[in-house]
């Protein structure tokens, strides 16, 4: 009997996916949630926010892999098998994470958001371009997509300084770790990118307190999960201007809420949730490379850690 790959998303393109998926491996058979099933032949589960129950019946599953790098609505879950978790590690999607968070930070040190704003009161607003070198951008989260990003930017002739959980040697960014180092990193930091995956230890970690010791005008990038960023805080420091300007790919409710004051705010780009997707002709070589692997006995790659949450 064929073993089955069951696909359940509400965003990804099932076809794409099972076309790809189907490529690397002919033998397997590959099931869409929204169609009749056989739970019992299921082994493989590719999902992204499937419902409360949806594993229940997949009595004989062998590996669930996340449609994407966040793994935050997976890991937790009551009703999670206890399968190795796996989450997608693409290298084209980490270009498309790097591509945006370029566009982001060019964006707010080209000064457009200011000039955007004087060209909507029609000022001619001539303002001297500060060089690269001259701005300090911080990256929280030096992971398979900050570490990405960290270099491109580092590659434009921006300082950079990154900070994650452990320690890390980057050619070119300076990096720092662990709570005790986050203080002295944001005080230095101008544009400060939030890439940080979203954990017990993540959530709110930028408060209203670790938000004003960015300096005054610091701009603020989100393209990890917007609860990473106590939200509340973040108005309010748009507001009263300690922040200059943000841009948001995610916020702590999606679809965000019609009554968010971020949507009326003029210094806030923002973008639905769509800094980087999981690109099936790239990442399915790897979802059937763990599928191979789990075939001949050994781990999978890209493993989850429950215990640390990513
Ligand atoms: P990784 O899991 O590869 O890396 C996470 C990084 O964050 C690591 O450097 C890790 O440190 C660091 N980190 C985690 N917890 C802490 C902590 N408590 N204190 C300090 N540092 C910490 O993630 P990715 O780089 O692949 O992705 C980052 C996030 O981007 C994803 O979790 C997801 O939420 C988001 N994302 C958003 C997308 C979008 O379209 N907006 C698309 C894809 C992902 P260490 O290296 O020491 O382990």
């Amino acid at each position: 009997m064929p073993e089955t790959l069951l696909f359940h998303s509400d965003f990804d393109d099932a076809a794409a996916w099972t076309d790809a998926l189907r490529r690397e491996l002919p033998d397997l058979d590959v099931a869409i949630s929204t169609r009749p099933y056989d739970p019992a032949a299921v082994r493989y589960a590719l999902v992204w926010q499937p419902p409360v129950g949806f594993f229940a019946p997949l009595v004989n599953l062998a590996l669930v892999t996340n449609l994407g790098a966040g793994v935050d609505a997976l890991v937790g879950r009551a009703d999670l098998p206890g399968v190795p978790v796996t989450r997608i590690c693409d290298p084209e999607m980490a270009r498309m994470m790097a591509s945006f968070v370029l566009l982001a930070v060019l964006r707010h040190a080209r000064d457009i958001p200011m000039l955007e704003q004087a060209r909507r009161e029609r000022r001619w607003h001539w303002v001297n371009p500060r060089t690269a070198g001259e701005i300090t951008v911080g990256i929280l989260g030096l992971g398979e997509l900050g570490a990405r990003a960290a270099r491109e930017v580092a590659g434009q002739g921006f300082r950079v300084k990154g900070w994650s959980r452990s320690p890390k040697s980057l050619t070119g960014i300076e990096t720092s770790y662990g709570l005790g180092a986050l203080d002295d990193f944001l005080s230095e930091v101008e544009i400060l990118v939030v890439m940080l995956p979203l954990t017990a230890e993540t959530r709110h970690l930028l408060d209203a307190r670790r938000l004003a010791l960015l300096p005054r005008g610091a701009k603020l990038v989100n393209v990890a999960r917007g609860a990473v960023v106590d939200e509340a805080a973040l108005v309010e420091a748009l507001r009263g201007g300690h922040l200059d300007s943000a841009t948001l790919d995610v916020f702590e409710v999606e679809p965000l809420p019609q009554d968010s004051p971020l949507w009326t705010m003029e210094n806030v780009l923002m973008t639905p949730h769509l800094a980087s997707v999981a690109i099936p002709s790239s990442a399915a070589a790897q979802i059937a490379e763990n599928i191979r692997r789990l075939r001949r006995g050994a781990a999978p790659l890209f493993k989850v850690e429950a215990g640390r949450g990513y």
